[in-house]
């Protein structure tokens, strides 16, 4: 008989929609060819406002790729379609549907989905799920956590100071002195990042006291803990892992953009980045990123899949690690997937080894 996957997309996080595009690509994979005989596809839906829903609600999101709306931001002529969203949402049929599934395909991105959340209930479900557990979900999230378990690697990185919310904004005799300590020690430009976001999300690039200060109260809005990182001027490459106690690295990818840095904006605008596959660097160069993603891959925990992410400054051929994301963007145009087929892993075929690899982690045999 066929597995069936539990397909888990969509989310609280504001990646929803990068969720959605990768869970139809997943659906579609998972549907099609030599898969189509092996797995049958139960889609979950978690809406913006955190139900999960079961049966008909997902197949429509997955179908028309669109997030099911909320009743509050509603316009006169799409009552129709909100109130008929509203019935598929109320005829809710979850606690069978979830306990058919035989193994779960978690993809969401950020927080919520990404940070060892989901992962701890599918846990405490007792059924395999595709990628990281807690501890390497938790680690590859919190960019504080993860630059520490980097550290213990021995992983080459950019110079940083974390901070919290209660130090930017209870005491105003602290800011200025917290303030003085980054820039003598990272000075500009630097990046401030909310500690637990992903897709930019909260990043600000800073040349100034003032774009500072600013940085890390808009930051503090996102996360109690904070980064503040040296900048680096560097090309972004990037390295596939696949697998789970012994994970093979796939060929070296780069980004390439024409703005600031690679922000929100740049991230999802069609058309403002591009991605280039292999990346054109020495050969030395990209076999020392691929065992950094290895090492990366190990020091937090991942399993099943991660995408990790490098700086390589070209004047001093030196290569920094970036950071490590557990449940990368997984749309057919995504990074990840594209690694793997430039490495000779088709994307059904990938899906397929994902799923595998989830039941061989529940079911660890010598
Ligand atoms: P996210 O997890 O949201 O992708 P990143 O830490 O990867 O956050 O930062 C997003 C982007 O910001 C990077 O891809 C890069 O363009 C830029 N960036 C982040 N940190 C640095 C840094 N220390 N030096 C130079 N650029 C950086
Ligand atoms: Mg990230
Ligand atoms: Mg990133």
């Amino acid at each position: 008989s066929k597995l069936r996957v539990g397909l888990l997309f969509g989310g609280r996080s504001g990646e929803h929609e990068v969720s959605i595009s990768s869970a139809r690509a997943i659906a579609s994979a998972l549907s099609a060819g030599e898969n189509a005989s092996k797995y049958e596809i139960l889609p979950f839906y978690i809406h913006k406002d955190g139900r999960w829903l079961a049966g008909e609600a997902p197949q429509q999101v997955l179908k028309s790729g669109a997030p099911l709306l909320e009743s509050s931001n509603s316009s006169p002529a799409e009552n129709n379609l909100v109130n008929s969203q509203q019935q598929t949402l109320e005829r809710w049929q979850s606690p069978s549907q979830v306990a058919e599934v035989d193994v779960w395909f978690p993809i969401l991105h950020g927080p919520n989905g990404e940070d060892g959340t989901i992962q701890g209930l599918l846990t405490l479900m007792q059924t395999p799920f595709v990628g990281s557990g807690v501890l390497g979900s938790a680690l590859g999230m919190d960019k504080i956590a993860m630059k520490m378990a980097f550290e213990q690697a021995g992983l080459p990185q950019v110079k940083y100071k974390a901070v919290t919310r209660a130090q930017i904004w209870s005491n105003p005799c602290v800011f200025p002195k917290l303030c003085d300590e980054i820039e003598a020690s990272l000075g500009y430009p630097c990046f401030v990042k909310p500690a637990n976001l992903g897709s930019s999300v909260g990043i600000s690039k800073v040349r100034s006291r003032q774009e500072l200060e600013d940085a890390l109260d808009n930051a503090a809005n996102y996360d109690r803990r904070i980064i503040i990182e040296a900048g680096v001027a560097a090309r972004e490459v990037e390295c596939a892992v696949l697998g789970n106690d012994q994970p093979q690295a796939s060929t070296v990818g780069e980004i390439t953009f024409n703005s600031d840095f690679y922000d929100y904006e740049t991230k999802y605008t069609a058309g403002k980045a591009d991605l280039l596959i292999p990346a054109i660097i020495p050969d030395d160069i990209s076999r020392q990123i691929q065992n950094m993603a290895l090492q990366a891959f190990a020091a937090v925990d991942a399993a099943g899949l991660a995408r990790v992410d490098f700086f390589y400054v070209e004047a001093t051929g030196e290569v920094l690690i970036n950071e490590i994301n557990t449940l990368p963007g997984f749309t057919a145009t995504s990074m990840y997937p594209q690694l793997w087929a430039h490495s000779g892993i088709p994307f059904p075929e990938l899906v397929d080894k994902l799923v595998q690899l989830a039941i061989e982690r529940h079911n660890p045999s010598h």
